[in-house]
């Protein structure tokens, strides 16, 4: 039987690793987290794009850990916002706001605004301690609604209205965002060629360094 390769999901949510794990139980693959390991230092989130930040947090810890890692990074962009809050969707109400607060804050800012298109995006990326890493990507259109409805999710999904199935992210079960969300979307496409991405894996990690031993043997006479 083949080895399994071992990949550490940068998180220390357990709904997201379960999530990865479920959907990666059929492949030879030893799925951990960071909390399977010691302090890390924490990756400073402050690229430009998801893109930027989704690799700095793979490869930093693929770095660190000396395995391969993947991590996300996703938020919400707004057309009419020119895209924010975009990467600071975190931090859109300042740092210690609640997923409440941001809601609130947006439908302010958009009160008076007739374009509500939105969409959630996201990128995947899954890098090797040598530096190289493969991205998926993937974003889920809708409008941003008049007023919160759902108790499901987190983060926008009260005020995220999703017209194919006239309801909000929060009014979804966890099954039903999954199948449409960015997130679920861009796990898929990795998924979907996962065979090929541990070939790829297997052919860029570094190899190991063999030590010998030269101690003196006790019955060494020379
Ligand atoms: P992260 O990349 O998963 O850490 O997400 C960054 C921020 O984007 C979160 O704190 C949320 O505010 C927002 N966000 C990302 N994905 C979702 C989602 O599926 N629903 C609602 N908000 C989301």
């Amino acid at each position: 039987m083949k080895t399994p390769v071992s990949l550490v999901i940068a998180t220390r949510n357990a709904g997201k690793t379960a999530e990865i794990k479920k959907l990666l139980g059929n492949f030879p693959v030893n799925i951990k987290n960071l909390n399977d390991f010691g302090p890390i230092p924490e990756v400073i989130e402050d690229g430009d794009t998801f893109d930027e930040n989704a690799y700095k947090k793979a490869s930093f810890t693929s770095r660190v850990l000396g395995i391969p890692a993947l991590a996300d990074d996703s938020g919400l962009a707004v057309a009419a916002l020119d895209g924010r809050p975009g990467v600071y969707s975190a931090r859109y109400a300042g740092k210690n706001a609640s997923d409440e607060d941001r809601c609130v804050k947006l439908l302010d800012e958009m009160k008076s605004i007739a374009d509500r298109r939105a969409a959630f995006e996201c990128v995947i990326s899954l890098a090797v301690p040598t530096g190289p890493s493969l991205t998926y990507e993937a974003r889920c259109e809708g409008v941003i609604s008049k007023n919160p409805a759902g108790k499901n999710g987190f983060g926008y999904d009260p005020v995220f209205y999703y017209p194919p199935l006239k309801k909000t992210f929060a009014e979804l079960s966890m099954e039903e965002k999954s199948r449409v969300s960015h997130r679920g979307l861009a796990l898929r496409e990795l998924i979907s060629e996962f065979n090929k991405v541990l070939i790829w894996v297997q052919q860029n990690m570094p190899d190991q360094e063999k030590f010998e031993c030269k101690g003196h043997h006790r019955n060494d006479t020379t």
